[in-house]
């Protein structure tokens, strides 16, 4: 299929989805200077081995290792502007086309570009829990600390603080998951965008709304195995391809 076809048909199933969501991973907030963790070359996961520095067991053992390590990313993503991509899926959300942004990022870029309703799987920086009485706090004093290299500390009982985000070994905040799964089961269409789909529970949603008979459309730079039955890949920078997907549906709406 030549590319406009493509965006064509990609614009009329978000119309005509009767739910439709989005999920997204790391490469939705490339562009927006956020680099991908998780992919080698970023030089962040490279020095160390996250699973020792970003696991539970190791920030209970020595919080400040985590917390020289994460000072990078925090920096990146203080800095880090909404990019088109993001806004698109906010207009989308606007326009009434879309009912739910899923995304693996903790980088605050949905909302801050104006979506609403979004589920961060894997947490977010604007909190952080104290581990010994789990009083909630606003994050960015505690991050500011870590800046400045101090491990933070709670303020009513002087014990580290975590940021509200998932290390490894701890289990996905339970209720955000189960909103958002429950968005999944109803949905009839989901943009993955950005995605690998290769960690799990958002692996496994397109093929399970693939399964009840819903559309598919990707938007990754790399394969996803959901590829094989999207009704529309596109294999290319979500910045370009979502404006002109909801320039699409504005015509057509
Ligand atoms: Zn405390």
């Amino acid at each position: 299929m030549k590319r406009e076809e493509r965006i064509e048909r990609a614009a009329s199933l978000i119309c005509r989805a009767r739910h439709a969501i989005a999920l997204t991973g790391a490469g939705i907030s490339t562009h927006s200077g956020v680099p991908d963790f998780r992919s080698t070359g970023s030089g962040l996961w490279e020095a160390y081995n996250p699973m020792e520095v970003a696991s539970i067991h190791a920030f209970r053992r020595h919080p400040d290792v985590f917390y020289r390590w994460v000072q990078p990313m925090v920096r990146v993503m203080w800095e880090a502007q909404p990019n088109p991509a993001h806004v698109g899926l906010a207009q989308l959300e606007q326009m009434g086309l879309l009912a739910a942004v899923l995304t693996q990022n903790i980088d605050n870029l949905h909302q801050r570009a104006g979506s609403r309703v979004v589920f961060e799987l894997h947490g977010h920086l604007r909190e952080v829990t104290c581990l010994d009485c789990f009083r909630v706090w606003a994050g960015e004093a505690a991050l500011q600390t870590a800046l400045r290299g101090d491990v933070p500390r709670c303020a009513a009982c002087g014990g580290v603080v975590k940021p509200n985000v998932i290390l490894f070994g701890e289990q996905l905040p339970s209720q955000v998951l189960s909103a958002a799964m429950e968005h999944a089961r109803q949905a009839d269409l989901v943009i993955v965008a950005g995605s690998s789909l290769t960690v799990m529970p958002v692996a496994k949603i397109p093929a399970l709304v693939h399964s009840r008979g819903g559309h598919v459309i990707v938007i990754n730079n790399q394969p996803t195995y959901a590829d094989a039955f999207a009704a529309a890949v596109f294999r290319e920078n979500l910045e370009e391809v979502i404006p002109e997907l909801v320039q699409a549906c504005r015509v057509s709406v």
